[in-house]
């Protein structure tokens, strides 16, 4: 049976993050709890100064917010933590507990909070509570993969991402900043600061004796199921490839401070001089220079990482461009239902240059409120004027759904140049 496919209109998306750091700026009194001891220094690189009532007035308003969460959550009737799932929240203590402790923040009393949501999701909201959905508890059968999304969250935290981005903000007003007003900016901004929570992540999860690999098996595994859409979303998450990537760099580099299951006897030391950062001196030491830039905070320093921001902004806006230029010369040459619900579809490249390599298509279908993206991997190289299959496996709730009355799109979700 053929169905010719009817294209629809692009529907309105939401940003969809896998790991979701949500900056919530909520003031309120609510469950403060002084921190026993916060160093006067940067908690990572020791060129930030961050004071103890800074940290004290972040812990009371980011402690403010998850007194409201829970609020709501009594309201709504929804349990929390061993009340929703005895196992689930034993799990999530012991993994949290083991990557607190080798963290920057160990001397705070830290709690792991479980919610009810069916969304991949866990956050930080700046004072000393990491929110866990119960859905990523169930996709994360793995610890290793739950310890690598504990610890970048405990990170986005260590390296005071929120107050950071406020700061940065009104350095480039004070310097008279444009392109801080640009779209794109604050993602590319943003996107500094998850790369940075992951690195720090990777660290705690060698330290703490879990696989310091593990954060990129899932950006890898995201990469295969969703590509990395990156014309689709404002970009507040690096793309799944690159950061699967960077993931898997940085884990190389903290090997040797990994043994499974055991935390390593040196860690105080290693969080302060490591293979990614170093403390001392001037400016980027050592490792990734980018680490270091990113948690600087002096004047100096948010003038560095605002050019760093901006050459990174430059080169996720070349890469989208490509991307969209790309979608432009890719004409539907047939699509075929096939009998097992996968969708079978052929195209042609028409262009004269480049050839293309790590061709994503991706396909989005609207079924009532719901959007469902589905994405196909082309393998090898693709020259200008060629024609090749892209094959979609459709989720279980697309398979008897017949695609001529619902809304759809075909997109390029991600390709690169092959030269
Ligand atoms: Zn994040």
């Amino acid at each position: 049976m053929k169905k010719q496919l009817k294209r629809g209109l692009l529907v309105v998306l939401g940003t969809a993050s896998l790991s979701g750091c949500q900056a919530l700026q909520t003031v309120d009194r609510g469950l403060y709890q002084a921190a026993e001891q916060v160093s006067e220094r940067d908690r990572v690189t020791g060129q930030r100064s961050l004071s103890l009532a800074d940290r004290n007035a972040q812990i009371q308003q980011g402690n403010g917010y998850i007194k409201q969460l829970l609020d709501a959550e009594q309201k709504a009737g929804r349990k929390v933590n061993s009340a929703l799932d005895a196992a689930q929240y034993e799990r999530l203590v012991r993994v949290f507990d083991r990557i607190h402790q080798v963290s920057h923040l160990r001397q705070e009393r830290w709690i792991p909070l479980l919610i009810e949501r069916d969304s991949f999701n866990a956050f930080t909201t700046g004072g000393t509570y990491i929110v866990v959905h119960t859905e990523l508890m169930k996709q994360l059968s793995d610890d290793n993969e739950l310890a690598a999304v504990i610890g970048h969250e405990v990170a986005h935290t260590v390296a005071n991402h929120l107050g950071e981005s406020q700061g940065h903000q009104m350095a480039s007003r004070l310097s008279g900043s444009k392109s801080a007003a640009r779209k794109g900016y604050q993602a590319a901004f943003t996107h500094e600061n998850e790369r940075e929570a992951d690195r720090v992540g990777v660290l705690y999860s060698a330290l703490a004796g879990y696989d310091p690999a593990a954060g990129s098996n899932i950006w890898q595994r995201q990469y295969q199921q969703e590509g990395n859409a990156r014309t689709l979303f404002a970009h507040d998450h690096p793309v799944n490839a690159e950061r699967a990537a960077e993931n898997r760099q940085s884990a190389e580099k903290v090997r040797t401070y990994y043994t499974a299951n055991k935390q390593n006897p040196k860690y105080a030391e290693l969080l302060v001089n490591n293979t990614l950062w170093q403390q001392r001196g001037e400016g980027p030491a050592a490792g990734e220079g980018g680490g270091l830039m990113a948690v600087l905070s002096t004047a100096a320093g948010a003038y560095m990482q605002h050019e760093q921001t901006k050459s990174e902004m430059h080169r996720q806006q070349q890469q989208s461009a490509f991307v969209k230029a790309v979608e432009q010369r890719m004409k539907l040459v047939s699509a075929e239902q096939l009998a097992d619900g996968s969708l079978e579809t052929r195209w042609q490249f028409q262009a004269n240059n480049p050839p293309l390599k790590n061709l994503v298509m991706g396909l989005m279908v609207q079924q009532g409120k719901k959007v469902e993206r589905v994405v196909a991997h082309i393998e090898g190289r693709i020259a200008p004027g060629q024609r090749f299959p892209a094959h979609f496996v459709l989720p279980d709730s697309l398979k008897g759904a017949d695609f001529k009355k619902l809304p759809t799109r075909f997109y390029v979700d991600d390709v690169e140049p092959s030269q």
